[in-house]
């Protein structure tokens, strides 16, 4: 064991060193409104998401996962009918589908991308088939031509999950508004982080945004006149005044990533048994997923004992987890269950140390090297 520090899949706390004051203002001007939910900062801070992404409305709420359950209830969508998805996913996709009582049909990637395939989706579609739900996985966007084409020949519906894609474009378009609605989330480790939990619905859809903020306060539009059965998602004004100060930095950290991302490249490449992530336009690097031929979780555990965290984002294929394993029986997807044997995510975060990168793929070779 070195004398250096352990080196964390994700650091996060240059970003709060430098933004401290601004942080702290935020906090106090929030504390001391006494307007703690649903006040102007959460106002004011859908409006400049909806500004950044380029989408009309902006409709903030408690996580990821409400976002995503809000804008399927929002779309009518329910029990009996069929959302396509990725089963190479976390697993809060495919439980926003089953939470609102539809079933999540899992089609297979595509091994270049790690994103759902566009050419396996007609096989797919049924008389049930309601919508898609692509995810932005680990930062890079879908072939989102090819799944809107898809969709629109057979008329479904598109919800984004852009939870580790914002900021995220696909020929030159921000993730979020390219579909019926985009899907984001806060959590911490996502590229535009809270202090907590946080989501939020875009859509260009007038009726959609209205229908999700019914929902979201308890199904009502107007106080104390209920008209759904609907959900307490709100963002809290203390993390959206926080957001606010972060949001203007987020185009400079996503820039951080991709530099960290080519440092990688420059470092890693042409290794035996080690594929780097494809290049690919407006890729975020939400993660810096590497994929080894053999012995992966061996060399996760040198790692580790040298002193630096990685991470395996996901080890078992959603339709293999043990919640879908006996509804999702017949479901096949090759390229995902192989993709969840192989992939390994390194550290990275928009200020990262160069040497740090150095020390992480010299590490690697030694782990991934001596059998
Ligand atoms: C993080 C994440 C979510 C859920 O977001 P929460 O804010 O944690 O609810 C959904 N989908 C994907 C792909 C994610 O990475």
């Amino acid at each position: 064991m070195s004398t250096r520090a352990r080196i964390p899949s994700l650091d996060l706390t240059v970003q709060v060193e430098t933004l401290w004051p601004e942080l702290l203002g935020a906090v106090k001007r929030v504390l001391r409104s006494a307007a703690y939910i649903m006040g102007p900062e959460v106002h004011a801070f859908e409006e400049e998401v909806a500004q950044y992404l380029g989408v009309r409305h902006a409709v903030a709420c408690n996580s990821g996962t409400d976002a995503l359950v809000l804008a399927l209830r929002a779309l009518g969508i329910g029990p009996g009918d069929e959302v396509i998805t990725t089963p190479f996913t976390f697993f809060a996709t495919p439980e926003a589908v089953s939470s609102v009582g539809a079933r999540p049909v899992f089609v297979d990637i595509d091994p270049d991308s790690l994103n759902l395939d566009p050419a396996g989706i007609e096989a797919a579609v049924t008389a049930r088939t309601r919508a898609i739900l692509p995810v932005h996985l680990f930062g890079r966007s879908c072939d989102m031509a090819g799944i809107m084409a898809a969709a629109g020949r057979h008329g479904l519906r598109v919800v984004e999950d852009c939870a580790q894609g914002f900021g995220a474009r696909h020929l030159g378009r921000p993730v979020g508004g390219l579909g019926h609605a985009g899907c984001f989330s806060f959590f911490p480790t996502k590229n535009l982080s809270g202090f907590g939990d946080g989501g939020l619905m875009a859509t260009d859809d007038e009726d959609l945004a209205r229908t999700a903020r019914m929902l979201r306060v308890h199904g009502s539009r107007q106080k104390y006149h209920n008209e759904a059965v609907g959900y307490n998602s709100r963002l809290d004004e203390l993390q959206a005044a926080l957001l606010r100060v972060k949001l203007p930095h987020v185009e400079a950290w996503n820039a951080g990533r991709s530099v960290a991302a080519a440092r990688y490249r420059g470092l890693l490449a042409g290794r035996p048994g080690l594929v780097l992530p494809a290049l690919a336009e407006g890729h975020v690097f939400n993660q810096y997923t590497v994929r080894l031929a053999a012995g992966r979780d061996r060399t996760r555990a040198r790692l580790a004992e040298a002193g630096i965290d990685s991470m395996v984002y996901y080890p078992v294929p959603c339709h293999r987890l043990q919640v879908y394993a006996r509804s999702h029986q017949g479901t096949r997807c090759p390229e995902a269950e192989r993709a969840c044997d192989e992939v390994l995510s390194l550290p990275l975060w928009p200020d990262m140390d160069p040497d740090i990168q150095v020390q992480v793929a010299e590490a690697l070779a030694a782990a991934n090297g001596a059998a």
